[in-house]
């Protein structure tokens, strides 16, 4: 089955940030934060977002209070 590598903990998730080349910290799956709101409202912006069936993940660099989101293509495993 397909599943995200850093929902099933199979990959490194610190990535750099682009602004300030500081280490951001991974905050979970963007799902997480937005099916609070509503599970269809949250499948249309990941779409939105993506394009695809990638796993779209929150990254917070401290340093420039910003926050990214990066896809993370799943992995077949
Ligand atoms: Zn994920
Ligand atoms: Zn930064």
């Amino acid at each position: 089955m397909d599943a995200c590598p850093i929902c099933n903990g199979l990959i490194n998730v610190s990535k750099p940030c682009p602004f300030c080349g500081g280490e951001m910290e991974e905050r979970g799956p963007l799902q997480e934060f937005i099916d609070d709101y509503s599970p269809y409202l949250s499948r249309e912006l990941a779409a939105n977002i993506t394009g695809t069936r990638d796993c779209v993940h929150l990254y917070y660099c401290s340093s420039c209070d910003h926050d990214f989101r990066v896809a993370t293509p799943l992995w077949e495993i």
